[in-house]
């Protein structure tokens, strides 16, 4: 980001991935050119997720299959949280387990109970190459969490199970996107 600029107005909105594409359901591979490009795909990324109203977007959410996320989240204080990680590491998750309502831009318009830790650590670069360390609590670390499970190739649904995990895939099936796809 230059300084004093709003992320993403200079940004594209791209198409976003969908649950079941394969590039959402494998793990990401480092960035390792710091040019041009990857600060066009972080401005793509700001763009693409203020379009959807969205609190955070991974690479591979828009088909690119980098290890890189951005987000502008509130915590539970109201605290916002806005930025991009590159190459990111959940180096700590601690706190309380907490289970509350999580969604997806790639799961669109749905939402389940999902288990997180209260405090999460992710270190990494900004688009630049500049080291970053970002702490979040509540569900600004709940965000961190979730956009680090994309890099991983995991969605937030594969962490339920039984009833929650049956639930959310017949609201899948039901859903107007899954049956276009
Ligand atoms: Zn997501």
């Amino acid at each position: 980001m230059r300084n004093g600029s709003i992320p993403g107005t200079r940004g594209r909105v791209r198409p976003l991935t969908l649950l079941g594409d394969p590039v959402l359901h494998e793990p990401c591979g480092d960035v390792s050119d710091f040019g041009p490009e990857l600060a066009g795909l972080v401005e793509d990324l700001f763009a693409t997720m203020y379009a959807h109203e969205g609190v955070g977007l991974a690479a591979n959410q828009v088909g690119v299959p980098l290890r890189v996320f951005v987000y502008d989240c509130p915590d539970d204080e109201e605290v916002r949280h806005l930025g991009h990680v590159v190459n990111p590491r959940l180096v700590e998750t601690d706190g309380v387990l907490l289970r509350g309502p999580e969604g997806c831009l790639s799961l669109p318009g749905l939402e389940a109970g999902v288990e997180r830790h209260d405090h999460a650590v992710v270190e990494g670069f900004t688009a630049t190459g500049e080291p970053v360390t970002i702490h979040g609590t509540g569900f600004f670390a709940r965000c961190l969490q979730h956009e680090m499970d994309h890099l991983e190739g995991r969605v937030y649904a594969d962490h339920l199970t039984g009833r929650r995990k049956r639930k959310l895939m017949r609201q899948v099936a039901r859903s107007s996107w899954r049956r276009v796809n």
